[in-house]
């Protein structure tokens, strides 16, 4: 299952990850590395042969034929793919760790008596409850990602050191949040249709994301568009090349879906701002 908890219990936090998380992003990454047109630039990438019987577990997304993924072939490819693997993983490390470090927990507590943050709840969300958590996911989302840029800036250098990464870490960063909104996109995680949503639609969370590591004054700033765009691209055309559940191309990043998100921070800025003041600031942006 594609879930995470964050807690505080006795004074001290905790965060947890479902297994599911962890295999399922592995499982991903060596398909992608292990298909010779995907990052065609990084190893011998002509060599590699496609993981189909894990690709079509994917495809069924029934957890009962999960299939294994094969490692990519080439050294370098499995080196970027266990480098994509960690960078992802912790990506959701940092969303859990926001919700601690930003005060979510108690504020949460007093508006809604709950004293742990399951991201996607066993029970039903009042319309209320459901309105306060898309803000708080908002910016768990942003300060997360922020923190976790500056992770995996030091920990590129740690692998970069050992095994030579042929990508720079800003792309391996926008490569690793394009596959995990993705895969929770296909999941529908957090936005089931019958009740009110946990989350906003993952690709607004993605587009938000993307948008901010665009601007210095947001402390995640990736240096230009391109890098956003190329790691958008990389996962997209893998995606639908292989008819992965729910393709999405980058003109469904609609304006739409930008205006309503716009809204949800003006909302956050009024509603739960105010709240949080004494909460840390987001870090500031180096590059
Ligand atoms: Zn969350």
């Amino acid at each position: 299952m594609f879930n995470a908890l964050a807690t505080v219990e006795h004074s001290h936090e905790l965060i947890g990850m479902f297994g599911g998380i962890i295999i399922r992003i592995q499982q991903h990454f060596y398909c992608f590395l292990s298909d010779p047109s995907a990052l065609t630039e990084i190893g011998n990438a002509k060599d590699e042969r496609p993981n189909i019987q894990s690709l079509k577990s994917i495809g069924s997304q029934d957890p009962k034929i999960y299939s294994r993924a094969r490692a990519p072939l080439d050294p370098q490819r499995k080196n970027l793919a266990d480098a994509l693997v960690l960078c992802t993983v912790m990506c959701i490390f940092f969303h859990e760790l926001a919700h601690i470090t930003r005060c979510h927990l108690p504020f949460y507590r007093e508006q809604m008596g709950k004293t742990s943050y399951l991201e996607l709840p066993m029970a039903r969300l009042t319309a209320e409850e459901s309105q306060l958590r898309l803000l708080l996911e908002l910016d768990a989302d942003h300060i997360g990602a922020a923190n976790h840029l500056i992770f995996w800036r030091g920990m590129y250098e740690h692998f970069s050191r050992r095994y030579p990464i042929p990508l720079s870490a800003e792309l391996c960063w926008a490569i690793s949040l394009a596959m995990c909104f993705f895969i929770m996109h296909s999941f529908d995680a957090g936005t089931p249709l019958l009740h009110y949503p946990s989350h906003p639609p993952p690709m607004m969370r993605y587009l938000h994301l993307m948008n901010r590591s665009l601007f210095q004054e947001h402390g995640m700033y990736i240096g230009s568009q391109e890098t956003a765009m190329k790691g958008f691209k990389a996962v997209s055309d893998w995606w639908a090349k292989n008819k992965l559940p729910k393709p999405i191309e980058y003109e469904e990043l609609s304006k739409e879906m930008f205006d309503e998100l716009q809204a949800l921070l003006r909302k956050f800025e009024s509603d739960c701002w105010p709240s949080l003041k004494g909460a840390p600031r987001p870090p500031s942006s180096r590059l």
